[in-house]
């Protein structure tokens, strides 16, 4: 007997198939069946009067932290932490430890995303052995085996050489190469933003240039390589000129994407002014000038992912100095309602637009069937109240880690149930 479950009522938000409205969605074992009026019973019947009903979210920057670092986070706690934040698929990066460079390592993230049971969880793989960026990666047999990307986040690829090489490879594959822009050797041992406030504060800047740098050579890369099926993604982008370097990109119809994280939309360097390691992220929080250009640019179109870069680590680390503290903030639990405060509140997107950029766009860059509630597709769905407001607390938080400067904040737009493959997997 097929299992039914008919949510009634909902306003249905389907960027991809151009949906705004309010009906029902039939849902049929793991698929989509029918999406309008439907005057039927089912076996479970969901009333969402009042809430949002949408794909579910993508995330395609997380860090979960396994193997090696599991007591920061696990794929369990990071999957668990996910779907209560209406995320059914999520894509692991691959800078763990050790690094995630061949299809045994791939495999292994996906066995341990089954084990989960809550998210789907995809993984890129490196570019290059130990991120070390020398010696290409197996990218080929990671493709084959269901890597959806490669990056050796943390770092850039510094060598053009080396970076050339890989674009031409992923090209073969048909799979994004993402980049965490930054000139290693010109962001030298900075801790924040290189300008008046690291001076003021004594702290190591990292200059806009070294993130600018990187992107404008791989910009040109891409333009070598081309024609072909290359896909280049730039990671949390932060500056202004990033924003114009990726602006022109796209006049020139290189194939070319980019992404932000709420941090950079949120805060400025400003932030690190108490010396408060939870504003410690890489790349730095910039100034007012950036983060204004990173929402005239979501306005613009030119931004085609929301992400979380949800960097989870031990209350130990976070609390040793500034300069020695790590790089990251732990922010997939509170994420929508953060992109609600600082996009769909000062009124730069509405819902439609908000989660066009976390579902079919997302889904779009990392290559999956996914991010849609197209009829046939698997029925991953979120409800969502987008009236709302909730504290964020993090002694709450499902996550294991608590490196987040959003704690007491109070946000709109809650997420009730979370549906994957069919499954409420939270409610
Ligand atoms: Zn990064
Ligand atoms: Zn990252």
């Amino acid at each position: 007997m097929n299992s039914e479950l008919l949510i009634k009522n909902g306003r249905v938000i389907d960027p991809a198939n151009g949906i705004d409205e309010k009906c029902d969605v039939l849902i049929v074992d793991e698929k989509i069946a029918e999406v309008g009026k439907i005057e039927r019973p089912a076996q479970t019947v969901i009333d969402a009067a009042g809430k949002l009903v949408t794909p579910g979210l993508i995330d395609i920057h997380v860090h979960f932290r396994e193997p090696g670092d599991e007591e920061e986070e696990t794929i369990a706690s990071g999957s668990a932490a996910a779907v209560a934040a209406g995320f059914t698929s999520v894509v692991c990066m691959p800078n763990t430890n050790p690094a995630i460079e061949n299809e045994t390592d791939v495999e292994y993230i996906h066995r341990k995303g089954r084990q989960a049971r809550k998210t789907h969880v995809y993984t890129m793989g490196s570019i290059t052995k130990k991120r070390e960026g020398v010696e290409l990666a197996e990218m080929g047999f990671m493709a084959e085996a269901g890597a959806v990307g490669f990056t050796d986040d943390g770092n850039g690829v510094q060598n053009l050489a080396v970076m050339l090489r890989a674009l031409k490879y992923a090209d073969m594959f048909d799979v994004v190469i993402a980049q965490h822009c930054q000139d290693d050797g010109f962001a030298g041992n900075g801790v924040m933003n290189a300008g008046f406030h690291s001076t003021v504060l004594g702290l190591p800047g990292i200059d806009a240039l070294a993130e600018e740098a990187m992107l404008w050579r791989d910009i040109q890369l891409v333009k070598k390589v081309r024609p072909g099926r290359i896909r280049y993604h730039a990671q949390h982008i932060s500056t202004a000129r990033s924003v114009e370097l990726i602006r022109a990109a796209k006049r020139d119809s290189l194939p070319i994407t980019c992404e932000v994280t709420p941090h950079h939309l949120l805060f400025t360097e400003q932030c690190c002014a108490d010396y408060d390691t939870n504003y410690k992220v890489n790349p730095p929080l910039r100034t007012a000038k950036d983060v204004e250009a990173l929402k005239q640019a979501i306005a613009d179109g030119l931004i085609d992912a929301l992400v979380t870069d949800h960097a989870p680590h031990l209350q130990s680390e976070k609390e040793l100095e500034f300069l020695a503290a790590p790089f990251g903030v732990a922010s997939l639990e509170c994420a929508l309602g953060l992109y609600v405060k600082a996009l769909i509140e000062p009124g730069i997107l509405d819902w439609p637009g908000l989660i066009k950029l976390m579902t079919e766009k997302p889904a779009k860059i990392i290559g999956v069937d996914k991010g849609t509630l197209g009829v046939g597709k698997q029925a991953d769905v979120a409800i969502i109240d987008p009236n709302a407001q909730y504290k964020i607390d993090t002694e709450r938080f499902r996550s294991k880690s608590r490196n987040c400067p959003y704690n007491g904040w109070t946000v709109k737009g809650r997420v009730e149930k979370t549906i994957v493959g069919g499954e409420i997997r939270f409610e």
